[in-house]
């Protein structure tokens, strides 16, 4: 693919892979429709940027499939104002399109090499106000704590105490939820009689490896 084809091709994955799919919300598409994904996949493998599927990324981690990143943008009923936290920054390719659909963008990258090529990815594609940091996501972010949302692109066996912990009340929660090799999509509402579990799609999704997830 030449550059010129790229957007082309997002447009088409947008039509095919999301609306097709029902993915309803405008913002999330018109999000979609915007971030450069070719900038995010490896360069070898530019031209498949807008497949129906993960890619590999380097440590052996992977870049979700465009329609779990939008099912998860989705679930997460962002309105623009919203401070969001990103556990499993990868390419940080997730962090760019919540970050067209909030004020701010906090992501959390256990793998410093990953950080850094995101960082240099967000760069690239114009979110430089998306803050990288490099830890344990499994414990959140405290000092940038509380968010309105949380997303978590990697699978937990049960849902971390301290990411919901930092939720604000009514704050909404997406993350994978299972063994580690099949999960179930969950949106997990912070409310005052504890976690309330809304709905859940089948997914596949790399372990999250840290406290209060898998062991690595
Ligand atoms: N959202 C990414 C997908 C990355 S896959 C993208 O759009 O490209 C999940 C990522 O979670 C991997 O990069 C993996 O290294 C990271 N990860 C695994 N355990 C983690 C933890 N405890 N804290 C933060 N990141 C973690």
């Amino acid at each position: 693919m030449q550059p010129e084809d790229f957007p082309l091709a997002r447009r088409r994955m947008v039509e095919r892979q999301l609306r097709a799919r029902d993915v309803r919300d405008e913002r999330v598409l018109a999000a979609m429709a915007r971030v450069p994904r070719e900038l995010f996949v490896p360069e070898d493998l530019r031209d498949r940027a807008y497949d129906d599927s993960a890619l590999p990324l380097p440590e052996g981690q992977t870049i979700s499939q465009p329609y779990m990143v939008a099912r998860i943008a989705e679930a997460l009923e962002l309105h623009g104002r919203e401070r969001v936290l990103d556990v499993g920054t990868g390419s940080g390719y997730q962090a760019a399109v919540l970050a067209e659909l909030a004020a701010e963008v906090v992501t959390i990258e256990r793998i410093p090499e990953l950080a850094e090529l995101a960082r240099r990815n967000l760069a690239a594609a114009g979110y430089e106000r998306v803050e990288v940091r490099v830890g344990d996501g499994t414990l959140g972010v405290p000092d940038r704590a509380p968010f309105d949302a949380i997303a978590v692109a990697a699978a937990v066996p049960e849902l971390p105490q301290s990411l919901y912990e930092q939720l604000e009340p009514r704050g909404r929660l997406v993350l994978p939820v299972g063994s580690r090799r099949a999960q179930e999509l969950q949106v997990v509402v912070r409310s005052p009689e504890g976690p309330a579990v809304l709905r859940s799609v089948p997914c596949r999704f790399v372990p999250l490896v840290g406290e209060e997830g898998f062991a690595g």
